[in-house]
């Protein structure tokens, strides 16, 4: 008796374990088609300055949009394009697509900063450097407005080999953050070494922010250990009053998250960063009412 329902148990779960599969299998294969077809593009998430209450920038967020699969997330595919080595011509696009919009809003937003993703891989590659140097050059941004996010994990393994790429791309003029901070090696006397220029809060401890005071805790030692290091802190999944009115207590230095906007297509983000920019000269005059 016991015998059968072991064994149905694990025919269920190796059919699922195959419908899994199959289905990784299916987007692996149909990733190729889909960026010949444009099916690829970035979506923009405003970040907002704390102190200040401007607006500072945005994160770039890949989105697929496949005829075949409709909306694939970032959180599925990006793994699979890791493993099967497509992630290379997805990076390459994401960041030739971001620095295009970066030189666009920065013409009358001037310092608008436009944060990108780098995966595990793509920084591993040998001519990432170069790669990074040549899309600076041929979309002509300004290096300064260009952030890099990477993970901790990425950053803290082969951390020596990493310290000298991450030297050579602060010699370029762009920044650099570390992303999701918090969920990975939490390594703080490791943090000191690397040429890193601010530090996203992980969302898992924005959302119990005011419920939680475990999670409040660490959020409040990331900002002041942060801080003493001289590093910006950003916090990313912010979607209600109370947590921000944590975060600008506890002087977190940016945010991002439902609460300002979701991501949004560029030229949405277009449209925003001009609700959001102060004219700086008679070239824009505001509407008298009456
Ligand atoms: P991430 O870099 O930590 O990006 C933040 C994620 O949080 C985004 O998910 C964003 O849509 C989501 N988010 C923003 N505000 C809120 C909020 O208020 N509440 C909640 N619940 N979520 C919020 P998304 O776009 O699905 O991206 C997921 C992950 O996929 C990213 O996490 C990043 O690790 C990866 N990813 C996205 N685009 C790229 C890319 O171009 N290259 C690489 N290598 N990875 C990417
Ligand atoms: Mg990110
Ligand atoms: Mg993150
Ligand atoms: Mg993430």
């Amino acid at each position: 008796q016991a015998k059968r329902e072991g064994k149905a148990g694990y025919q269920f779960f190796s059919q699922e374990m195959n419908q899994v599969n199959m289905r990784r299998v299916a987007l692996e294969n149909g990733m190729r088609q889909g960026l010949a077809r444009g099916e690829f593009y970035l979506y923009f998430q405003p970040q907002w300055d704390l102190k200040t209450l401007r607006l500072t920038g945005a994160e770039a967020l890949l989105r697929w949009h496949s005829a075949e699969f409709g909306l694939v997330g970032p959180d599925e595919f990006i793994p699979i394009a890791e493993s099967c080595g497509f992630i290379f011509d997805l990076g390459d696009l994401v960041l030739r697509e971001a620095c295009l919009h970066a030189v666009q809003w920065d013409s009358f937003f001037p310092g608008l900063k436009v944060a990108v993703n780098i995966s595990g891989r793509q920084f591993r590659q040998p001519d990432f450097l170069e790669t990074m140097a040549c899309v600076i050059k041929e979309t002509g941004v300004r290096p300064s407005s260009l952030e890099l996010e990477f993970t901790e994990s990425v950053i803290m393994e082969r951390a020596e080999k990493n310290i000298h790429a991450l030297q050579a791309l602060k010699r370029m003029g762009v920044k650099l953050s570390i992303d999701d901070f918090g969920t990975g090696y939490s390594s703080l006397n490791y943090l000191k070494h690397f040429p890193i220029d601010a530090i996203k809060i992980d969302r898992s401890f924005i959302a119990e922010l005011v419920t939680d005071s475990d999670d409040a805790a660490i959020a409040e030692a990331i900002i002041s250990m942060a801080h003493s290091l001289k590093l910006k802190v950003i916090a990313e999944g912010v979607e209600n009053d109370a947590q921000l009115d944590f975060l600008v207590d506890r002087c977190c230095d940016e945010a991002q998250g439902f609460y300002f906007a979701p991501p949004m297509a560029g030229e949405d983000f277009t449209g925003y960063v001009k609700r959001f920019s102060e004219p700086e000269d008679q070239s824009k005059p505001l509407s008298v009412a009456g």
